[in-house]
């Protein structure tokens, strides 16, 4: 298969090296798992089983209903159902894969229990600033997903064979979900060689599409018809829309995790809007999610206002204060967005221009 290279030659020996030798895996991912974490963490569980390895998959919380059809899913242990299990399983590992996160604050509760952990730990992610926490960083922001990097990672030490049907659906969902289904993100010919191969692995993957993108209970379908029609606010003087659900908002629509999933990417459609923000009145913390075309970077505002981080074009954080207060402070960025300010560091013929590309 002729793709270009990526990972460096000195990663992949490492990497063998530490496959060859280790036999007792555990593989974990971030917070609120999605498509890119559980495929990667599953797709890589069922590559390194077909070579015989003990392999689990630990998660620090519970991945969405929308995920539970992919292969494995039912056998992963969740911290917050199991912690002795999997105290355990961690404890007695050789050999910690952290997958698509770069810092250990993003496992939650799972961070200390990973940090002491004796095993050898390897991260293969796509975010930007890995932290330095492992044995072995494969670390390429430039990629379209974890699920990418898994499978030349695979390829790239010789495991071709042990990509079987059950390792492509969980890395063709992965792909899938952190690109939109090939929407952004995707403009490599190196990412349709790679389906390629997947899909000649007997996957369906129209069937992936349906189950993971493109299924919804009828609360959720009239929760973001709400959102969108009573709580979208667009500026578009600043270009920007934001959308917010107060707690008694999400009760009212039976919310269920996962079920605003994709709503911030909305405002997008707007041909003006080059930067959207959600904001939801979760439990402990509002939940910041923001998305942008172009070259509106909204991982660094993100890092800066919302306690967070992410990528160029999406990114999301945790507020600490009242949604109020997460509101007011939006508002307070927009001035600095506006046409008619000249310190505006986002330059709108750019942007302007890059998302009519995209198009
Ligand atoms: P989402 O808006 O879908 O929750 O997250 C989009 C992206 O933003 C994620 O893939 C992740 O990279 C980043 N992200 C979301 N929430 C947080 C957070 O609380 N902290 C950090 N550092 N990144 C986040
Ligand atoms: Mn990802």
């Amino acid at each position: 298969m002729r793709i270009s290279q990526v990972i460096s030659n000195e990663e992949l020996l490492q990497l063998k090296d530490y496959v060859t030798w280790l036999n007792n895996i555990v593989i974990t991912c971030h917070l609120s798992p999605d498509g890119d974490a559980m495929g990667a963490s599953l797709g890589l569980m069922h590559a390194l089983e077909a070579l015989g390895k003990t392999v689990h998959v630990v998660t620090p919380d519970m991945p969405p209903r929308s995920l539970a059809f992919l292969p494995g899913a039912k056998d992963i242990h969740v911290l917050t159902k199991h912690e002795d299990t999997v105290r355990s399983l961690l404890e007695r590992a050789n050999l910690i894969f952290c997958l698509d996160y770069n810092s250990l604050k993003r496992i939650d509760n799972l961070g200390p229990i990973v940090e002491r952990a004796k095993a050898k730990k390897i991260m293969i992610d796509h975010h930007l600033d890995p932290e330095n926490f492992c044995d072995l960083t494969i670390s390429y922001s430039r990629m379209s997903s974890t699920c990418e990097l898994v499978f030349r990672a695979l390829m790239g030490i010789g495991l071709m064979k042990q990509i079987n049907r059950k390792v492509a659906e969980c890395l063709y969902c992965g792909m899938m979900t952190d690109t939109g289904n090939f929407s952004y993100n995707s403009n490599t010919a190196d990412i349709y060689l790679i389906v390629a191969e997947l899909v000649a692995r007997g996957i369906n993957k129209d069937r992936i599409y349906n189950l993971a993108m493109n299924t919804s209970s009828a609360d959720r379908l009239r929760l973001i018809g709400f959102a969108l029609a009573e709580k979208m606010q667009v500026f578009p003087e600043s270009h920007a829309a934001l959308i917010t659900l107060s707690k008694d908002e999400l009760i009212r629509y039976n919310y269920k995790k996962g079920d605003t999933e994709s709503l911030v990417n909305m405002p997008l459609q707007v041909p003006d809007v080059q930067w959207s923000v959600f904001l939801r009145d979760d439990e402990d913390y509002i939940k910041v999610s923001s998305r942008s075309q172009g070259e509106f970077a909204v991982n660094t505002i993100c890092e800066k206002h919302f306690n967070g981080g992410g990528h160029k074009n999406a990114a999301g954080g945790e507020f600490y204060g009242t949604l109020d207060e997460a509101v007011a402070v939006f508002m307070s960025l927009l001035p600095q967005f506006a046409d008619n300010n000249t310190n505006n560091n986002n330059k709108q013929d750019n942007k302007i221009q890059s998302k009519n590309d995209e198009k």
